[in-house]
């Protein structure tokens, strides 16, 4: 019976084993492939939209270990290949014990605490967290003809732009990842970017939702210059193999339909107990990060804290939250 089971191996539940770890809690950090995997599934060559300088650092998991001070990482928007080893390290310096490729497949409430379920049996544990992160699982519009249609892919499954070489794409959704594929596919492929709403920008509003990309500027002079299509405002109505139909009435052929429309909340089922979830599917959580099951916590990105909590510099004091209210009540 551990103190602690963590599920998820992602920067909040690595955060949280170093807390728990520091001030010798036991804990079990379990991970469904490697740590950061993730940020191993994003395309390569991805760039942060998270500063990571002195100052201004939104990108560690601690201020405490930034990823500045990581040898190598010289640029303000580190990349994804930075942020990788940035974690590895943390992992390994500071000896946070994670068991990779063990992933929790269920979890049930049990007098004083949980079992969790493994493909190597089920650990027992006072305190359950789940850090499994909110973009484990794409979000597809509820558009006619998307669902199933093979000319229909997610931001997610993007790698490269070769396979769009001279090809008709549509990019669906007004948010950061469709923004920077738009940016990656226009000079490869002819893009045409399609928004349900107005586009908002940070540099206007300086809203973090209104963060449009790790480029806004290229972005803009694409539209500009006519080398992005823009539909603004004139979301899908239905898809037909690839034909699709905006609400204005227009209908246009594509070779490729790509649905950046971002990620929808899910984590492990847990039976003896209901998790409540709010109006978006996010778990609701008191102050401290405690679901509506006692002893189940949420962290990281799934925990909406507060909308910033999509990030890491936006969460990474709420994980410290968590620590303290599992360590006080052990
Ligand atoms: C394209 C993209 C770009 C982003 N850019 C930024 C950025 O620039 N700055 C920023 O702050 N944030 C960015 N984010 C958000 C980023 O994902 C989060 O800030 C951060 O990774 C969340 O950390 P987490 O630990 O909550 O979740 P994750 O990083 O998702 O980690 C969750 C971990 O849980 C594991 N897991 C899932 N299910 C199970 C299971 N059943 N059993 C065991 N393990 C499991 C996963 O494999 C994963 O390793 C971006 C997200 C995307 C999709």
């Amino acid at each position: 019976m551990k103190d602690v089971v963590i599920v998820g191996g992602g920067p909040a539940g690595l955060l949280l084993s170093l807390c728990l770890q520091e001030h010798g809690i036991a804990y079990r950090t379990l991970e469904r492939g490697k740590i950061g995997q993730t940020w191993r599934d994003m395309r390569p060559g991805l760039v942060l939209l998270s500063p990571a300088v002195p100052g201004t650092d939104w990108t560690s998991l601690t201020l405490h270990h930034p990823i500045w001070a990581l040898h190598g990482v010289r640029r303000p928007f580190p990349t994804r290949e930075d942020f990788l080893c940035y974690v590895d390290a943390f992992a390994r310096e500071n000896r946070v014990a994670v068991a990779e490729r063990t992933p929790a497949t269920a979890a049930r409430v049990v007098p004083g605490g949980f079992a969790v379920s493994t493909g190597e049996g089920e650990i027992g544990c006072r305190f359950l967290v789940v850090a499994t992160g909110g973009t484990t699982t794409p979000r597809y519009p509820e558009i006619p003809g998307v669902a199933g249609n093979p000319c229909v892919l997610h931001s997610s499954d993007f790698v490269n732009c070769m396979a769009y070489d001279g090809k008709r794409v549509l990019v669906i959704g007004g948010g950061n990842s469709a923004a920077e594929l738009c940016v990656e596919l226009a000079g490869t492929a002819l893009v045409t970017l399609c928004t349900r709403s107005p586009l908002r920008y940070f540099s206007e509003t300086g809203e973090l939702d209104h963060i449009r990309g790790s480029s806004e500027s290229v972005l803009k002079e694409l539209i500009r210059f006519r080398i992005l299509g823009l539909r603004e405002g004139d979301p899908v109505v239905s898809v037909n193999d690839r034909l699709v139909r905006f609400r204005s009435g227009a209908e246009e052929t594509f070779d490729w339909i790509v649905c950046g429309t971002g990620y929808r909340p899910l984590w492990l089922p847990v039976s003896g107990g209901t998790v409540k979830t709010d109006a978006e599917g996010f778990p609701v959580i008191s102050r401290v990060g405690e679901s509506s099951i006692p002893g189940l916590y949420f962290c990281g990105s799934l925990a909406m804290f507060h909308r910033r909590c999509a990030f890491i510099h936006g969460f990474r004091n709420y994980v410290e939250k968590v620590f303290w209210d599992i360590a006080d009540r052990l």
